[in-house]
């Protein structure tokens, strides 16, 4: 069983020295009565909030990895053994599974069991997982968007990012995405529908550049980098705006977070800016799963993923989050379907 091992607690950016590869030959077995499940990992996700379990952390949302054990995440599975009723040999499910090429999941009411297969399995990991889901409740039910709406989306081309561009299209807004690539830009642009798109990394003073795409002002703001952007935003937002709070991904690598000088804003512009979390929206799971696999299907939604190959490719996929080498939503494929 190859396993991906975080060797110690990481502090700064993450490299792929501080995860290693390992071979374990002990043979994994359910045991009776246990009500854990046999699973064989098919595809791994990579996700930012990986990048604060790598820490020692208290208090945290997310508890800590454990320096000498497989890395844990959201990943898509097949069912190889079981010892729980309502999971039986060959079911396919999407959920929190380790790093390795087989895993024993001693809780698999957490798992999600999949049931539509005729889109790639590997959309589990975002646009029907985690990511998904995150989009969905973080647009839809806290942003409460409104048709002709201006919303503004940070990270845009990534797993979350990319379908809040497309969500806010399809409710009529107006919508801009930032990106760190020229490759990102196009892809907001012609791919995933954006009315415009910018790479932050070329602009000098952020401020100036949302006042160019936005002249009367920001109604939603997806907040997905904070730092600098957040602050340049907080001068863009318009009177009564609202701010999804997803993450602050310029923040996980540094030791001191940096502060945010604007937040007179929320007061003068009357403001609301709200934090959530994924799982806040998961009792709307089945109910969003009907409403994005049918626009798959009707073409409306697009997805674009960034798959690396082999377990191997894992610790460089992960690292590849915190410098923007992934395009789309990064995934690693373990094995075949
Ligand atoms: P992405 O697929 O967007 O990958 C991360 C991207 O972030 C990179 O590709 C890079 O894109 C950008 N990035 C990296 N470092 C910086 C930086 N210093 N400044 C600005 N941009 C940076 O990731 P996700 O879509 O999975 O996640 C996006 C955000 O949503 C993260 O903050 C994550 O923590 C958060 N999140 C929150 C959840 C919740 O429950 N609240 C659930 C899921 C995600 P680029 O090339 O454009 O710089």
């Amino acid at each position: 069983n190859k396993q991906i091992i975080l060797k110690n607690y990481v502090s700064g950016f993450p490299k792929e020295s501080d995860m290693e590869l390992k071979i374990n030959s002990i043979k994994l077995k359910v045991a009776e009565n246990s009500n854990s499940v046999l699973v064989k990992n098919i595809y791994l996700s990579c996700d930012p909030y990986m990048r604060p379990r790598m820490t020692k952390t208290e208090g945290s949302y997310t508890e800590s990895f454990t320096p000498g054990s497989p890395i844990v995440g959201f990943g898509v599975a097949r069912v190889v053994d079981s010892a729980h009723p309502d999971f039986k040999e060959d079911d396919l499910v999407w959920g929190m599974t380790g790093w390795e090429e087989y895993s024993i999941i001693t809780a698999p009411e957490t798992l999600f069991k999949i049931h539509i297969t005729d889109v790639p399995l590997s959309y589990y990991t975002g646009i029907l997982g985690m990511p998904g889901i995150t989009a969905y409740g973080g647009f839809y039910e806290l942003c409460s968007p409104k048709k002709g709406e201006t919303v503004y989306v940070s990270a845009a081309s990534g797993a979350v990012g990319q379908l809040v561009g497309q969500f806010a299209k399809l409710c009529g807004c107006y919508v801009v995405g930032s990106a760190g690539s020229k490759e990102k830009v196009e892809l907001l642009k012609n791919k995933f529908g954006f009315d415009d798109a910018f790479n932050y990394k070329e602009e000098q003073d952020l401020t100036a550049a949302l006042k160019r795409y936005f002249p009367d002002g920001i109604d939603i703001y997806f907040e997905n980098v904070g730092g600098k952007m957040l602050d340049a935003v907080l001068l863009n937002m318009r009177i009564h705006g609202r701010i999804a709070v997803c993450g602050l991904i310029s923040q996980y690598n540094l030791e001191q977070n940096e502060g945010v000088h604007n937040l007179f804003c929320l007061i003068s512009k009357r403001l609301r800016m709200q934090g959530f979390l994924a799982f806040d929206y998961y009792p709307l799971y089945q109910k969003f799963v009907d409403m994005v696999t049918s626009h798959i299907k009707e073409g409306k939604v697009t997805y674009v993923e960034d798959i690396a190959e082999g377990i191997e490719s894992a610790p460089g996929a992960l690292v590849g989050l915190f410098s923007g080498r992934n395009v789309g939503k990064q995934v690693v494929r373990v094995a075949p379907e």
